[in-house]
């Protein structure tokens, strides 16, 4: 079968592609971005319904576009970021070409680039970027076996708590996602158990400002690696309600009962580790570290910042805390369902290159694979604590764009047309660029 033949393939149009795309664009380098679904499908479909971004609209964007219609201090919809990735997308003239799956990419054997095979056909690009995000595939521990006699969906399949059967549920994680869900299925009326492990939360607002702007000046968005120790803390936040401080006791308080992490399973009854009170203490002391650091940024800078002593204070630990369940009868406790709000997995089945470590981790320094031509976007930590961000990943873009940039300078020096064929291939390329999203299906029915 005849190829189509593409110097750069991003596979993928959530936020990683559509920013990888606007960069390439930049530097005129040819380039096409496939999509199974549609731009932003996560965003679309596979979240819950009443799910805000984690962040305010002033940040959590991409900076050359704001989020329409939106308070800029406000947090905005699922619908409303996917709308504003499809609208940024069009606005860049990206040429992506959805309802396209990338089934598996293979290096050539004895010359450069890459046989990609797609359920649309072959594609041979010189340069691919995996930019299918480290959200992938929902993670569930072997913890509760299928058979148990209850439903257990995990987060990424939760949508409402009418979803759910009637009865008690209990929500394992407490990460972003799982607080927010219990705390809907607790407003619902439904008896919740909540299986809290370690985490980090900030305080939402402090003396005026969103934890965003203080984890910003004081440089921890820019931070290379996870906090010793702390490598798979996850962090609670919620833009929810306008936004709030993500609260144990408070959500104790709601009557919501809180367990520790959730580490076995037999004749119905799920047991909880010893871990409750440390890890509601451990969140504590990260809440109260950032109130510190900020208090000295406040003072060393001379900012007129209105004090918040209230915010110090965090009262007792509420019985739950304090004598923990560590054994639940799951029928006994009226539990029907559980929603693992347990995380999720990269999955590179299909791409098979040498850019893996022993244990199938991408192997890269800042995206740069080590499969020379590979590279991958919108991983966790890739370069910094805000890569997996919509702004963070902006700038790895720009990085990997530069790198391929480079790479297609070195591809093209001639060595009898001297050092002038080096560094310049991207101007070159411009017109490449005008030729393939002409090409290219843009508008609504290509991005939607
Ligand atoms: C519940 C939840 C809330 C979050 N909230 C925020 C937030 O508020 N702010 C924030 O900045 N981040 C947030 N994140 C993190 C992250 O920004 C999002 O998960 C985001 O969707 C990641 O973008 P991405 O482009 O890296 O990956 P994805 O959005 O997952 O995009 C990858 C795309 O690749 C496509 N794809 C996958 N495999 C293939 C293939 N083989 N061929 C073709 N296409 C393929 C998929 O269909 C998908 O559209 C949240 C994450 C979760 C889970």
């Amino acid at each position: 079968m005849v190829s189509e033949e593409i110097e750069v393939l991003v596979v993928g149009a959530g936020q990683a592609g559509v920013a990888m795309s606007e960069h390439l664009m930049g530097h005129g380098v040819p380039h096409l971005v496939v999509e199974r679904h549609r731009v932003a499908e996560r965003w679309r479909s596979e979240r819950w319904d009443s799910l805000v971004a984690n962040g305010p609209a002033w940040h959590d964007r991409f900076p050359g576009l704001e989020i329409a219609d939106l308070d800029p201090d406000s947090f905005a919809s699922k619908d409303q970021v996917a709308d504003y990735l499809v609208a940024y997308a069009e606005k860049c003239r990206a040429p992506i070409r959805c309802g396209v799956e990338v089934t598996a990419v293979r290096k050539n054997v004895g010359r450069a680039g890459f046989r990609v095979e797609t359920s649309d056909g072959p594609i041979d690009a010189r340069y691919v970027v995996a930019a299918t995000g480290a959200f992938q595939r929902p993670v569930i521990p072997a913890l509760v076996p299928d058979d148990a006699g209850l439903v257990q969906i995990h987060s990424s399949s939760y949508r409402n708590p009418q979803q759910l059967p009637a009865g008690a549920v209990l929500v394992v994680g407490a990460g972003s996602s799982g607080v927010q869900i219990a705390d809907e299925l607790r407003a619902s009326g439904r008896q919740v158990h909540l299986s809290v492990g370690p985490h980090d939360r900030p305080p939402r607002r402090y003396r005026g400002r969103d934890f965003v702007w203080w984890l910003g000046v004081l440089g921890k968005w820019e931070a290379a690696t996870p906090p010793r120790g702390a490598e798979h803390v996850t962090i609670a936040v919620s833009g929810a309600h306008g936004g709030h401080t993500v609260d144990f006791r408070a959500l104790a308080a709601d009557g919501i009962e809180l367990v520790g992490r959730a580490v076995s399973f037999a004749d119905g009854r799920i047991r909880f580790a010893t871990d409750l009170a440390a890890n509601v203490a451990n969140g504590d002391a990260n809440y109260l570290s950032l109130l510190a650091e900020a208090d000295a940024y406040v003072e060393r800078n001379g900012l007129d910042l209105p004090e918040e002593a209230a915010a110090h204070v965090l009262g007792p630990d509420p019985e739950c805390v304090t004598d923990p369940v560590l054994e639940l009868d799951l029928a006994g406790a009226g539990i029907t369902s559980i929603v693992w709000a347990t995380g999720f997995a990269a999955d590179y089945g299909w791409l098979q290159v040498d850019a893996f470590d022993e244990n199938g981790r991408p192997e890269h320094r800042r995206g740069v694979s080590s499969e020379p031509g590979v590279y991958f976007l919108g991983l966790p930590w890739q370069s910094r604590r805000g890569s997996s961000f919509i702004w963070g990943v902006w700038h790895d873009a720009k990085y990997l764009a530069d790198q391929i940039v480079i790479q297609r300078g070195y591809a093209a020096y001639a060595a009898d047309a001297g050092p002038a064929a080096t560094g310049y291939v991207a101007v070159a390329g411009i017109e490449d660029a005008a030729r393939l999203s002409g090409t290219v299906a843009l508008g609504t029915e290509s991005t939607r």
